[in-house]
């Protein structure tokens, strides 16, 4: 503990933590508002929309678990969200459906982010052994490393960010245009979006704030060594 994670990782680590806690009741506000259509439906609206017609939609296990996997091309939504008539329900289903959308569509920064992905996994698991031996041996050299790989973990943070925001867009898009919901429906579909979307920010967040910690110790590591 010191003076550059007080002021640097606490209030991005807080900031985390509120978004955690936002998305989860914001959730729960709009799981109770009926939508008429399942979420199972609306993803399904949206592939339909976006003219996908090879993707699957499963229900899995859990709770907010829902995501989209392209390796196997289904869309999974959790018990409150693939059978759920809700408001929120709509609105996640539709997220992971506009992901599907965009590997459909060779959408370019979803390339752009997969591409960093090897080295970021290999940068997020090696960054701080590196740097805990940098600092066990006093070795500069290990310490940048660290840096370098951690910055690559962050790299795919920030790169998530278009990712997750042209998912949401497109989702709202659709369920705009399919004119089966009312402003007040689309509205709560749309916050429930934005309060996960800030989650990611919030991740980022955390990174960034690490990462400048790390190379404010750096920098004032090389001017006591000087
Ligand atoms: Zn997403």
């Amino acid at each position: 503990m010191d003076y550059t994670y007080l002021i640097l990782v606490l209030p991005a680590l807080i900031f985390s933590i509120w978004a955690q806690a936002r998305v989860k009741s914001t959730f729960q506000k709009y799981a109770s508002v009926r939508a008429g259509m399942r979420g199972v439906d609306a993803a399904q609206m949206v592939l339909r929309a976006g003219e996908v017609a090879d993707v699957a939609v499963r229900p899995i296990s859990g709770s907010l678990t829902d995501h989209y996997d392209p390796r196997t091309k289904a869309i999974g939504l959790s018990q409150t969200v693939y059978g759920a008539d809700s408001v929120a329900a709509v609105g996640v289903a539709a997220h992971e459906a506009g992901h599907a959308v965009q590997y459909a569509k060779g959408y370019g920064p979803v390339k752009v982010r997969n591409a960093v992905i090897p080295v970021s996994q290999f940068g997020a698991t090696l960054s701080w052994p590196l740097l805990m031996l940098g600092i066990l041996l006093s070795s500069q050299k290990l310490m940048l490393i660290g840096i370098l790989l951690f910055s690559a973990a962050v790299l795919f943070q920030l790169l998530t960010l278009p990712v997750e925001f042209d998912a949401s867009r497109r989702a709202l898009r659709a369920l705009e245009d399919c004119g089966r919901f009312d402003e007040a429906e689309l509205d709560g579909s749309r916050k429930v979006l934005r309060a996960a979307a800030l989650t990611y920010v919030a991740a980022l967040a955390v990174s960034v704030a690490q990462l400048l910690r790390l190379l404010m110790l750096f920098g004032g590591n090389g001017r006591r060594r000087r």
